[in-house]
């Protein structure tokens, strides 16, 4: 009997688990179903990056001497079969999935076809569940605080930590240093795109024929081979990692990339493991004078904080987490989302940039995409689908919390409020204003920014499940002083404009 290590298109990496410890020449599997592409409308280079990406390391791992069964076939099932009806000795071993319940799902489809499947530690994380678990059920404090867990991961991986364990720098975060908009005479660091093989490019046009995609077609920018990951990492430390500190908050039109690392999609897809991209930050803070402190911090908080934390809240709160609405919010999401047909400035940048790319950094998808959409009350698993279908690095386990919970405020576990902002936020943190039809300034009237109204909308309708939150206090003060002026009627009347412009394609 065999143990054949399984690969899933999110574990492209050579070097982690069953793989790893498997003898070079040894029978590798993957499979490359295609049923899960045409549920829906998926961006185009999301379904891009998995389907090279799972060819291009077919290749790879061939051309190093492995004896590679490639099953392309509609469903898991029926690539299970075909695999078993050849090998029906082999005992398979699968590194886990993040996605829930999928070793139990893996596990019923192997038997099903008649094999066995051994599901294995997900080594492409840097911190494990044992060790989360263990010291979360020991610790007095709350595990679901991102800070809590941040400090503890530090800690324990000892990353920008100094020799008598405290924090390079004195402080563990330096989040209130990442906010700072950039001045006119800024130009943001140069993107390295890669070049894509005669395969990437075949791959890309059988998708475009074969499913029914959302987003551009052509113009591919993401990486879809390890080679093309590792450079992108290189070149983010390299070139982008001193300015992403301080500009890491905010947006510029046509400027879709800031100093954003642009390695998720890499990283989620395993290309990288995130401890390759921790390391090469932490080493070129220590030699190079010219990346700030708050640079590194900045993206190791995103890396091992934020990224880690993510995977075990949707670990622990799944399955409830997916459809978790403690707001009853119960809109549907706006057309626009899908056509980008929208006046509001930000919002029609946001998404044409999510369409050109698969794409937004952080702050457009939390204060502009996720801010809207629970300011217009819309269901929180719909934002989530949404996200899920149109971002080159979405998978349930990183789009639940992220948008079900810090976007939308779902559930409560981690987030102590909702991030939702007026048009101020995002008029300090973009230059979108300037030139959106709408007036930042105003409440009410024709021209005023929709954020405003629906601001005040969200707060008085929610006030029942707010008010009470001390991080509200100041906010519920406005509230109050705007229904006792008789505000608060205006805004109403219109917020009812805005729902009905929105229906007419109008907003
Ligand atoms: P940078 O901003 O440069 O950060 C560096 C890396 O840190 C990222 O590559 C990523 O691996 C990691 N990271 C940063 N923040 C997070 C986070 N909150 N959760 C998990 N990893 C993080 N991230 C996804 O990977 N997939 C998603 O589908 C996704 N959807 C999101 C939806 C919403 C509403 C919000 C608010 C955030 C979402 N994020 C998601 C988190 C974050 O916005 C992206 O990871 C990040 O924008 C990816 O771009 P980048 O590589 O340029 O990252
Ligand atoms: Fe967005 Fe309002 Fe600013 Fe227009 S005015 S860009 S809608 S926040």
């Amino acid at each position: 009997e065999r143990r054949v290590p399984w690969i899933l298109g999110t574990h492209l990496h050579p070097a982690v688990g069953p793989l790893e410890r498997a003898p070079t020449d040894s029978r590798v599997l993957l499979i490359e179903a295609h049923d899960f592409a045409r549920r829906k409308r998926y961006h185009h280079h999301k379904l891009t990056i998995v389907f090279a990406g799972m060819r291009q390391f077919r290749d790879t791992l061939r051309e190093r001497g492995y004896e590679v069964e490639y099953i392309k076939a509609e469903t898991f099932a029926d690539g299970l079969a075909t695999y078993f009806d050849r090998y029906p000795d082999d005992e398979l071993v699968q590194m886990r999935s993040p996605s829930h319940r999928s070793a139990e799902t893996f596990e019923s489809l192997v038997e099903d076809a008649g094999g066995a499947l051994d599901v294995v530690q997900n080594e492409l994380f840097v911190g494990t569940r044992k060790a989360f678990d263990e010291w979360s059920n020991a610790t007095d404090k709350d595990p679901f605080r991102h800070e809590t867990f941040y400090r503890w991961m530090r800690q324990q991986t000892g990353v920008l930590m100094t020799d008598d364990g405290e924090p390079v720098g004195g402080e563990w975060n330096y989040d209130s240093e990442n906010q700072d908009f950039p001045p006119e005479s800024w130009d943001s660091p140069p993107v390295l795109e890669p070049e894509h093989d005669e395969l990437t490019q075949q791959t890309s046009e059988w998708i475009a024929a074969e499913f029914d995609t959302w987003g551009s077609t052509t113009d591919l920018v993401w990486p879809v081979t390890r080679a093309q990951a590792k450079r992108k990492l290189d070149h983010f430390v390299a070139n982008r990692l001193p300015s992403f500190g301080p500009y890491q908050d905010a947006m510029r039109s046509d400027d879709w990339a800031m100093a954003h690392a642009l390695l998720g999609s890499s990283i989620n897809l395993g290309l990288l493991h995130p401890w390759e991209a921790v390391t090469a930050i932490e080493q070129a803070y220590h030699e190079r004078d010219e990346i700030p402190l708050n640079s590194a911090e900045g993206v190791v908080r995103q890396l091992i904080g934020w990224r880690e934390f993510m995977r075990h809240v949707y670990r622990h709160e799944m399955p409830q987490l997916a459809t978790a609405n403690q707001l009853d919010a119960g809109t549907d999401l706006p057309a626009f989302y899908w056509t980008g047909n929208t006046n509001m400035s930000c919002l029609r940048q946001t998404i044409g940039a999510v369409r050109d790319r698969g794409y937004a950094h952080h702050i457009q998808r939390l204060m502009v995409l996720a801010n809207f959409a629970t300011l217009w009350g819309v269901q929180p698993a719909q934002l989530n689908e949404w996200f899920h279908a149109t971002y080159v690095d979405a998978y349930h386990w990183v789009t639940t919390p992220n948008v079900v919970e810090m976007g939308q405020y779902g559930d409560g576990v981690f987030a102590s409020k909702p991030y939702v902002s007026s048009a101020n936020y995002i008029d300090k943190m973009s230059d979108y204003c300037s030139d959106c039809r709408y007036d930042k300034t105003k409440d009410t009237g024709n021209r005023a920014c929709p954020f405003n109204a629906l601001y005040w909308d969200f707060l008085d309708r929610n006030e029942d499940k707010l008010r009470s939150n001390h991080r509200m206090g100041l906010m519920y003060s406005h509230v109050d002083s705007k229904q006792e002026s008789g505000a608060m009627t205006e805004i109403k009347d219109r917020v009812e404009t805005l729902r009905q412009k929105q229906r007419h394609g109008e907003l």
